[in-house]
């Protein structure tokens, strides 16, 4: 462990950790350090530091267990900070180390040991609270429609505090709907210009041409098989961000579902996830929200609860984990998390129905909590191949982090920045009309970084295309 001392005195908040590490310990044994994980990981390929890898880290983690290294040691904070919490290395580790498990504790505990900066604080804050929220995304809304937020993205300088702003407000102007654009992007079977890239190379992955979902042909008419009866009665989590920034998504989610028998009913008392709070060292705090929305579930007694938000659904399906020291709770939370699912899996089920041509060519990226934490990288590509006209590349180093990981690129702009331009660049390359990925934080991320280089390209939703593709097809408005 090149340059990390490992012997001081435990302070304060080593106890937390080894304690909460103690009752999980046989998830933090089975690491045999044999670094298959290294080069999945995207900080320890960036820095080549070994304490920048997920065996590092784990090392520093038994380091603090055993008492030889403090939790509020430098060395402690500063790599257990710039994890991108991205899970790359747990489906290639062969001892199935539980890596998102043990890093939530260690946050806390280094969280416990020294508070985080006061920005990230009064996010956390605000996303917790229903009341806090609502005018915070009303601004963001008010700054989006004005162009505020475009035009600040384009003149503040790129260093410093106004850095972050520009990078803040680049996000925000990447949440804007994309699909108009895609609407008007060309005829049916017209050429035309890529947004993306004019005249680079696409370098890119085809979808799965095998995928059962794409339609025979784009004329197939709606089967009536689901109108009969009804798939499940499904809740949709409206979330913080996606309901504060996103709601033509969750709009969308609910139509093309519906539109696929599911019964879609309103859970108005649900709350954020929780999966910002859980990063950020909180887990008291995901836990308030988790039991909030556990509550607002089952009052709306539904048989599963659905998301359109990969970090969302990956926080949900881990309610059982969150509780698993809590007597009264975990049983509970864990039928809550078994109910969980992510919208493409539903869809995917359904078939899903195809609608009508929506001739555009997504470079797709999988957010990495839809495919490393959830196993999901199937399902999305599913949706998209049930649209007609739509041809998707799977971009290269598309199982990659973004650099986006919740607030991570404006807590580390330098090493989000990095992370964030090599995944711009792939999507650049793929040459197409837009991107395409099913996560807030990554669609804003990967905008905001085609914004900064000035592609006038966005981002946009499988569901937003599915919808698309079943409202030119007249099924609904
Ligand atoms: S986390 Fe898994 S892959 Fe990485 S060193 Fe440990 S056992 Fe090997
Ligand atoms: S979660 Fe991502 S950044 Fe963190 S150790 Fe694993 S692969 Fe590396």
């Amino acid at each position: 462990m090149a340059g990390v001392r490992v012997a001081s005195a435990a302070g304060p908040g080593s106890d937390t950790l080894a304690s909460a590490l103690e009752a999980q310990r046989e998830r933090l044994l089975p690491c045999v350090h044999c670094g298959f994980c290294l080069p999945a990981c995207p900080t320890y390929e960036r820095l080549g530091d070994e304490n920048d890898s997920p065996r590092g880290r784990l090392h520093l983690m038994q380091a603090v267990v055993d008492g030889r290294l403090d939790a509020a040691s430098d060395a402690f904070h500063t790599h257990i900070d710039r994890c991108l919490g991205c899970r790359a290395c747990e489906p290639v580790c062969p001892s199935g180390v539980e890596y998102g498990t043990l890093l939530e504790l260690a946050r806390e505990a280094a969280a416990r040991a020294r508070p985080p900066a006061l920005p990230t604080r009064l996010l956390l804050s605000v996303m917790g609270s229903r009341t806090a929220r609502s005018p915070f995304f009303v601004g963001g809304r008010m700054l989006r429609a004005t162009g505020l937020a475009s035009l600040g993205a384009r003149i503040l300088p790129s260093e410093g505090v106004l850095g972050t702003g520009r990078l803040g407000l680049a996000m925000l102007a990447a949440s804007a709907d994309g699909t108009d654009r895609i609407r008007r992007a060309r005829p049916a079977g017209g050429a035309h210009a890529s947004p993306l890239a004019e005249g680079t190379s696409p370098d890119t992955t085809p979808a799965d041409p095998e995928s059962p979902n794409v339609p025979s042909s784009p004329s197939d008419p709606p089967s009536s098989a689901f109108s009969a009866g009804r798939r499940a009665r499904v809740g949709l989590l409206e979330g913080c961000v996606q309901k504060g920034l996103f709601e033509r998504i969750n709009a969308a989610t609910a139509r093309t579902l519906r539109f696929n028998g599911y019964d879609v009913v309103p859970v108005p008392m649900g709350d954020c996830c929780g999966a910002l709070h859980a990063h950020g060292g909180d887990l008291d705090g995901a836990r308030r929200l988790a039991q909030r929305n556990m509550d607002a579930f089952e009052r709306a007694d539904v048989d599963l609860v659905v998301t359109n938000a990969a970090g969302c659904g990956a926080a949900m399906k881990e309610y059982g984990t969150l509780f698993d020291s809590d007597a009264d709770l975990a049983d509970r939370a864990g039928a809550f998390a078994r109910r969980v699912r992510d919208v493409s899996e539903l869809l995917e089920e359904a078939g899903p129905r195809p609608g009508a041509e929506v001739p555009c060519t997504l470079a797709y990226d999988h957010p990495c909590h839809l495919q490393h934490a959830q196993g999901l990288a199937h399902a999305p590509l599913a949706v998209l191949g049930a649209v007609p006209g739509t041809e998707v590349r799977v971009i290269e180093g598309a199982d990659e982090c973004c650099g986006g990981a919740g607030i991570y690129g404006i807590t580390h702009p330098d090493l989000g920045g990095r992370i964030g331009r090599d995944k711009v660049a792939a999507v650049r390359a793929a040459a197409g009309d837009a991107a395409c990925t099913p996560n807030p934080g990554c669609m804003m991320q990967i905008g905001a970084g085609l914004r900064l280089e000035g592609a006038r390209a966005d981002v946009v939703h499988p569901v937003e295309i599915l919808d698309e593709s079943y409202r030119k097809a007249g099924y609904y408005e």
